[in-house]
């Protein structure tokens, strides 16, 4: 979808005059292309008239850049596909906060649940996880896996018991130990979808859950928008994660399901690995999807995404660490923005040391590899300050091996982390660089 938009768009800058047969052509084409990727038709056509009323050709002004208008008039309205609009659920803090995933089996739901749960202890809540999937054979042991690794408690049973009970138990439990995330795992497999359906209400009754997630696997395409339906039809959806994302987001299943739920879209998971949960933001989601950083008013983009992703590093920073794992945010942050050639100098926050020779062509493998390195450590090698490494060389070996690099590649990666840190740590100092940045210094 993104390609065949942004090859639009792109031929869009080849006509010599932009009239009305331009724009009408460009619509249309963008429209089939939407349509294509099944987004529904009511939108399409909504989408269309709203640029149309954005680009009034006959009003704009000689001599101004038209082609640019269209293409930022497309990127808004692609924005409001993703976005309806609405609140963004946040916990309360000193609040017990239940909340309720949903989906069907294989979506996602028990590895969004610990990643979620991750998030929220990293960054100081106390948190709980609930299996209420007794349906399928190895559900609490996956969950009880999972939470184990990432230090989260959790409640279930391997009895076959009922769902209902477990749930509500697990909610009470940790309610009463003053627990301020709980976070309810549910099952998502039955014979028969009404039964999915009648076990979700009452568990939903029991728990009453503050938000209701529901869990949407981002690569089934036609099918979302249905399934987004069914379950809004039968639970109070407050919000979606998207799961599968990995690699080039596909746009189509997410404009559905919020389209079909009228809720916003909190995190997309871009990997089976535990931190691979991103914060969800409808500007950096559609520049990646049309695989473009120019068009999306960047610097607006550089600066709500720093906003998001750089609180961890803010109080780590303000203590003196700068761990392995900030710079994987840093990197996974520059990441999510597009070519680095675009996006250099709009940096505050990030040294152009460190990215030297990560520049475009290679940069970009380089880049890769470094994302390989920092997911084959361990929590301890992560979130430590990579001192480590050094009393004990043989871990260097071992990560090497596991990211399928070399050992050159990790002890390069090792030293940008080390000219990094300082330079951070002086920024941190004086607080005058990355003032810009976190509203808290
Ligand atoms: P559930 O049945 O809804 O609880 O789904 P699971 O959490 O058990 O996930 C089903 C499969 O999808 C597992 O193999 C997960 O590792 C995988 N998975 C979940 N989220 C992601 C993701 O964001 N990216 C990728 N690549 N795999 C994922
Ligand atoms: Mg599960």
């Amino acid at each position: 979808l993104g390609n065949k938009i942004n090859n639009v768009l792109q031929s869009l800058s080849k006509e010599p005059v932009i009239d009305k047969r331009v724009l009408d052509a460009m619509l249309k084409d963008i429209s089939a292309a939407l349509l294509s990727s099944d987004v529904n038709v009511k939108l399409v056509l909504k989408l269309r008239e709203n640029i149309k009323k954005t680009v009034d050709l006959d009003k704009l002004a000689a001599g101004i850049n038209k082609n640019k208008i269209i293409q930022n008039a497309v990127f808004d309205e692609l924005c409001k596909l993703v976005d309806p609009g609405v609140e963004v659920w946040q916990p309360k803090k000193k609040k017990q906060n239940v909340i309720m995933t949903v989906g069907l089996q294989g979506s996602g739901k028990t590895t969004s649940c610990t990643k979620l749960a991750s998030y929220f202890h990293r960054r100081g809540w106390k948190t709980a996880l609930v299996c209420a999937d007794t349906f399928r054979a190895g559900a609490f042991d996956q969950l009880k896996q999972n939470a184990a690794k990432a230090h989260i408690p959790y409640y279930g049973s391997y009895e076959e018991s009922d769902p209902v009970q477990i749930a509500t138990e697990g909610v009470a439990k940790f309610k009463e130990k003053n627990f301020e995330i709980i976070i309810v795992d549910t099952s998502g497999r039955h014979k028969q979808e009404s039964q999915l359906f009648d076990e979700m209400k009452q568990i939903y009754d029991n728990v009453n859950p503050d938000n209701v997630i529901f869990v949407l696997d981002g690569t089934i395409g036609q099918a979302a928008e249905l399934q987004a339906q069914a379950f809004k039809e039968s639970i109070d959806v407050g919000s979606i994660i998207l799961t599968k994302m990995d690699g080039h987001a596909k746009g189509g299943g997410a404009i559905s399901a919020v389209a079909a739920t009228k809720s916003p879209i909190l995190f997309i998971g871009t990997g089976e690995h535990i931190h691979d949960l991103e914060k969800f933001s409808s500007r950096s989601f559609i520049s990646k999807m049309l695989g473009m950083g120019d068009l999306s008013g960047l610097v607006e983009t550089v600066q709500t995404l720093q906003l998001e992703d750089s609180q961890d590093l803010m109080k780590n920073i303000s203590q003196g660490v700068f761990t392995l794992k900030d710079m994987r945010d840093q990197f996974e942050m520059i990441n999510k923005m597009g070519p680095l050639n675009k996006i250099a100098g709009m940096l505050p926050g990030i040294p152009p040391e460190v990215l030297q020779g990560l520049g475009e062509e290679d940069g970009k493998n380089h880049m890769k590899q470094f994302m390989c390195i920092f997911d084959s450590m361990n929590e301890q090698e992560l979130y430590s300050d990579g001192k480590i490494f050094e009393k004990e060389p043989t871990r260097i070996v071992r990560v090497a091996r596991g990211s399928g690099t070399n050992k050159l590649m990790v002890e390069s990666m090792l030293s940008k982390h080390k000219a990094f840190g300082q330079i951070v740590k002086k920024m941190g100092g004086n607080k005058g660089l990355l003032k810009g940045l976190s509203p808290d210094l």
